[in-house]
């Protein structure tokens, strides 16, 4: 039986640590539990929110409705073929622990996605990626509830429409479906996906040619410590912004204005630009403004230190942002939604 509770600080359940308070919250540990709070929304005619370990998501001042923390836990193996196990996750799993303990187990394939913040429910909402790996490369099927009929539906790979930082849960099921489990489709055999040159110069550093996957988590799980500032001592939600993809005729423009501007091969012929370099070139690296601050390791990383509203990081984004589209005529588009969004 589910718990309505008023009026509840959510400041420790996001990773920016913004001040905010929830009208109602509640957790709900199990598909029933999930049902039961979505009825509840229904019958009190108020919006509901779902929040998984809000990394990725920016909070107002005040959530005039009910938030839901999925909070299914545990993993097993579901089936498996010759070379291939299929792991089922609960939503409310820790994705980094997850990713750990299938190591551990001998199911490949998660590695280079090591440390990434947040829950199990919340990876496949926009695909999340990094180091040469993206999770639509090891997903097999997810399971959801749908928010109005309540009714438990299984989407496949292709039914997920996954892109960069993207999937159908960021368009036509947008705040419609509610996931429940994650099934992951894991190798047996230890292979692992060294192509991204910082993880390549990490395995040199320490003599690795043939890094077990273990050793690829682990150089992964380093370099991500020296770039990116741990959210539990400065406040962040990751990545700002996305990488911004653009047509291959106004890529060589910049490239030839700007030679040293990195770019990287997208999908159909288009070129993905880094926005922390954009950013860094603006001269926003390591600057404070509206009480926030640009990271001085990675300028695509905004943090909070004190602990400031939602309105002041907006405001800072915004600055920059602006910045950019002056400089390069590139427009920057924020990574983490704002919950009522
Ligand atoms: C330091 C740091 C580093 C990061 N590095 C990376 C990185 O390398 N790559 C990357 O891709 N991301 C990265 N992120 C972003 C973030 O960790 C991921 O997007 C993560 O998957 C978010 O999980 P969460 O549980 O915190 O989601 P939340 O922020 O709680 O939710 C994100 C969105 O998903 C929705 N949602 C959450 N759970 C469910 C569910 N069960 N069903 C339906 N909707 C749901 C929410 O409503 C919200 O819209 C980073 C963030 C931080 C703070």
């Amino acid at each position: 039986m589910i718990q309505i509770l008023e009026n509840v600080d959510l400041q420790r359940y996001n990773t920016m640590a913004v001040p905010s308070v929830a009208r109602f919250f509640c957790r709900a540990t199990s598909v029933s539990e999930l049902r039961e709070a979505l009825a509840w929304s229904q019958t009190q005619h108020t919006a509901q929110y779902v929040l998984g370990g809000g990394s990725n998501t920016l909070l107002d001042a005040e959530v005039n409705g009910l938030v839901i923390r999925p909070e299914i836990s545990g993993w097993e193996v579901v089936g498996e073929d010759k070379d291939v196990v299929y792991v089922c996750a609960g939503a409310g799993v820790v994705w980094h622990t997850f990713v750990m303990e299938c190591i551990e187990n001998g199911y490949f394939g998660l590695e280079n996605l090591a440390l990434i913040p947040g829950h199990v429910g919340a990876a496949p909402i926009q695909n999340i990626g990094a180091y040469g790996v993206e999770l639509k490369d090891v997903f097999h099927t997810l399971q959801a509830v749908n928010c109005e009929s309540g009714e438990l539906i299984e989407l496949s790979k292709l039914q997920c429409e996954f892109g960069y930082r993207d999937s159908v849960f960021k368009g036509r099921y947008k705040n419609k479906q509610v996931i429940t489990s994650v099934t992951f489709s894991l190798s047996k055999a230890p292979r692992v996906s060294v192509q991204y040159p910082a993880l390549i110069e990490e395995l040199a550093k320490s003599n690795v040619l043939t890094p077990t996957p273990r050793q690829v988590a682990e150089a992964v799980i380093r370099v991500r410590r020296r770039k990116l500032p741990a959210p539990e001592t400065i406040p962040n939600a990751g990545s700002f912004f996305k990488n911004p993809v653009v047509c291959e005729d106004f890529a060589l423009r910049l490239k030839a204005e700007y030679p040293q501007m990195p770019q990287y091969d997208a999908a159909n012929k288009r070129k993905k630009l880094a926005a922390g370099w954009l950013i860094e070139q603006c001269g926003w690296k390591g600057r404070k403004a509206f009480g926030v601050k640009v990271h001085d390791k990675q300028a695509l990383v905004i943090t909070n230190p004190n602990r400031v509203d939602v309105g002041n990081i907006l405001e800072l984004a915004a600055s920059i942002a602006a910045d950019v589209k002056l400089k390069f005529d590139v427009s920057l588009e924020r990574e983490p939604k704002l919950l009522s969004e």
